[in-house]
């Protein structure tokens, strides 16, 4: 059976390559270098690769780049959100933000995802399986190549949680990260978690020093309960302990989301809850007007927000209101694909 390329890590592909298809070396760097740095997914327009070569490589290997199903772009901002159909016909989104200073990704890490937050499209359309390596980096391609661009920032918050499919994710953190292949540092690539504790504690032991981001959502069990089925097995007490054992080890800020949802978590009260909770972190929190959900959850008055906001920052808490994207298109994860699902 025949390999997908996008699973192997640079020494992988050195291996096989060397040992399976008896190449020389140097032709590792030459594939690699056409995948993930001049965005050609076929072995035989890789023209400094001798004929016998892309013969071998054909036979043996593919390169796994996913179907693109449905693309909506944002009129206002250029948002541009994709649904990618993977070998075995599973679907997932990924979304390129655009920024002053970069162009950012959003990446799936599960097909579905088991763990079911109330606000989230993805959640209630539940777990269908874990993505390859290979899979989630053949996003990013996929996504450079359709928009001529070169992603420089890559957040895994898309579909799935990125912990529980914790060996693929960081495998492909390792691919995207070598210099020989997309050449990503560490710092422009985000890991968003629920809050699966041990796997946070993990984090802080990689050698690749990635950014974490938490969704925490509430500020207290009660309200997280409410809205997060995960926090009966991670108690929000359990989620910051590991937290602050992730900041003794790497000594990084890690971002605290905040979903903000009305009469539900955005009190003054909470606020307060919230800032007493996280005093002990390195945070930033970043407030997040709920998105459309199958809920209904609605989100508070700008009013409520900002004061929500006013409230940490009198508290000695880095605050950002996340700039709303792709207004105009189904911007919240999970949605699009609900869409194709019902079709
Ligand atoms: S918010 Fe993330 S972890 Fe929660 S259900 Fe949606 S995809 Fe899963």
């Amino acid at each position: 059976m025949k390999k997908n390329v996008l699973d192997f890590t640079f020494e992988e592909l050195e291996g096989y390559i060397t040992q399976k298809l008896e190449m020389k070396k140097f032709r590792a760097t030459q594939i690699a270098d056409w995948i993930y740095k001049k965005h050609i997914y076929e072995f035989d327009n890789m023209k400094n690769i001798s004929k016998d070569d892309r013969y071998l490589l054909n036979e043996n290997l593919y390169i796994g780049i996913p179907e693109i199903k449905a693309v909506q772009e944002s009129k206002i901002d250029g948002t541009t959100k994709f649904l990618f159909e993977l070998e075995d016909g599973s679907t997932v989104e990924s979304v390129i933000l655009f920024y002053p200073n970069r162009v950012s990704a959003c990446i799936s890490t599960q097909v579905g995802c088991a763990l079911k937050c109330k606000f989230c499209s993805t959640g209630a359309s539940g777990f269908v399986r874990d993505m390859t390596a290979g899979e989630i980096v053949s996003q990013i391609l996929a996504m450079e190549e359709v928009k001529n661009i070169n992603i420089n920032n890559i957040v895994y918050m898309g579909m799935g949680e990125p912990f529980l499919n914790y060996d693929n994710v960081i495998k492909s953190i390792k691919i995207l990260n070598d210099k020989k292949m997309k050449c990503l540092g560490g710092r422009h690539i985000t890991v968003s978690t629920s809050g699966i504790v041990e796997k946070i504690e993990e984090l802080g032991d990689l050698p690749i020093e990635v950014r974490l981001s938490v969704s925490l959502h509430a500020p207290n069990n009660e309200i997280r309960d409410k809205i997060m089925p995960i926090n009966n097995k991670y108690p929000i007490e359990q989620v910051i302990q590991g937290c602050k054992d992730y900041q003794e080890k790497t000594n990084k800020r890690v971002t605290m989301e905040y979903i903000m949802i009305r009469g539900l978590n955005d009190s003054e009260e909470n606020a307060r809850e919230l800032a007493k909770l996280i005093q002990d972190l390195k945070v930033m929190v970043n407030l997040i007007p709920v998105n459309p959900n199958p809920a209904g959850y609605e989100r508070p008055s700008k009013k409520f927000i900002d004061q929500f906001a006013k409230i940490l920052i009198e508290n000695g808490i880095d605050v950002t209101i996340r700039a709303e994207k792709g207004t105009d298109i189904d911007a919240a994860c999970g949605q699009l694909r609900r869409r194709n699902e019902k079709k």
